[in-house]
């Protein structure tokens, strides 16, 4: 699997803004960026955050209509 993620926090070397990710997709498996292999954040941590993205990304289309 070669496709890009976007990072939500730069690297911190480089700036670069997209990571592989990593193989296995273990909970503490590191993602490189895909600029300067740096490690830029876990898997686990990838996925937390993006979660916590999409569903701040509902509240704020979908909030009013579900709150009724
Ligand atoms: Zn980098």
């Amino acid at each position: 699997m070669s496709e890009l993620l976007p990072l939500h926090d730069d690297c911190r070397r480089c700036g670069g803004q997209q990571a592989a990710p990593p193989s296995g997709f273990g909970e503490h498996a590191w993602m490189l960026c895909s600029a300067c292999r740096e490690p830029v954040t876990t898997w686990g941590e990838y996925k937390k955050t993006a979660l916590e993205a999409a569903a701040k990304q509902l509240r704020t289309a979908y909030g009013r209509r579900y709150r009724g």
